[in-house]
């Protein structure tokens, strides 16, 4: 799987998305990683990629004109899509190849979770643009496919709501972990969503896994003259499988 992100700062996820598992699907050409500066695509002197809002304000916003260059750059002759018959639509409905999509990282869209990462992870290509400053002109609404937030809160750019996404949609694609079966024991994987009933699922209740400890047995610390003990639930020390499935089934959803 392919992903791009449009950024004016393309070194700075470098050392984040090199190390690790990511580092080692890179490695592996399980996925690809390329940032385009969008610098690269300015014709004037200072490379200038933001300005002034119309109407006044504070701050700059970033200029369409860069981003459409940097998607045509990428893209080349599927780009821009079609328009369908939809073509009011704010968002644009696109007839590039459906495997690719264009995401625009913003605290108004809708908001990442695990359901979407599964969802983009059945994709060939993800391009992420970057918003810096106070976001980018809101043309751009006529070149993406999807706004997506990675929680509801400001950052100050993109780029690490794009890591975000990258991470978890790279951990799902065969190969990447070197355990798959990881993937089907964690919360909010699809296997535990099973496990809830509807009326848990209406009150929006989420599966989380299950408590997990390793060694020591039992680990010592001291409370000023206190010695306190953590142990390890006797029941895991059992070597009862079934008691310990039951044990952690009522751990999760708890
Ligand atoms: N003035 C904007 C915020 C701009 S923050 C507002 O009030 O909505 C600058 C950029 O950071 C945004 O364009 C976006 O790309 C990114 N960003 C900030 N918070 C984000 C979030 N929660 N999720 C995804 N991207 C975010």
């Amino acid at each position: 799987m392919k992903f791009d992100i449009l950024t004016i700062f393309p070194h700075i996820l470098d050392s984040y998305l090199n190390e690790s598992i990511l580092g080692r699907a890179l490695k592996n050409k399980l996925i690809k990683i390329k940032a385009h500066d969008l610098r690269d695509v300015t014709r004037d002197k200072h490379k200038t990629v933001d300005d002034k809002p119309y109407g006044g304000g504070p701050g700059m916003v970033m200029m369409i004109e860069p981003i459409y260059k940097t998607l045509k750059k990428i893209l080349g002759t599927d780009f821009p899509p079609a328009r369908s018959s939809q073509a009011t639509a704010r968002v644009a409905p696109t007839r590039r190849s459906k495997k690719t999509k264009i995401i625009l990282l913003d605290p108004r869209g809708k908001q990442f979770d695990q359901d979407k990462a599964l969802e983009f992870s059945k994709l060939d290509q993800l391009i992420f643009i970057c918003g810096r400053y106070e976001g980018i002109d809101a043309r751009i609404d006529q070149f993406i496919d999807e706004k997506i937030s990675i929680g509801p809160y400001i950052l100050s750019g993109g780029e690490l709501g794009s890591a975000v996404i990258i991470e978890s949609v790279a951990r799902l694609l065969p190969g990447v972990l070197g355990n798959n079966k990881s993937l089907t024991e964690e919360t909010f994987s699809l296997s535990y969503n099973k496990q809830l009933t509807s009326s848990q699922k209406d009150k929006g209740k989420i599966s989380i896994e299950y408590d997990q400890y390793t060694r020591p047995e039992v680990f010592e610390y001291k409370q000023g003259l206190k010695k306190i003990k953590l142990k390890v639930p006797q029941i895991l020390l059992s070597g009862n499988h079934a008691e310990i499935k039951k044990w952690r089934k009522e751990k999760s959803n708890s």
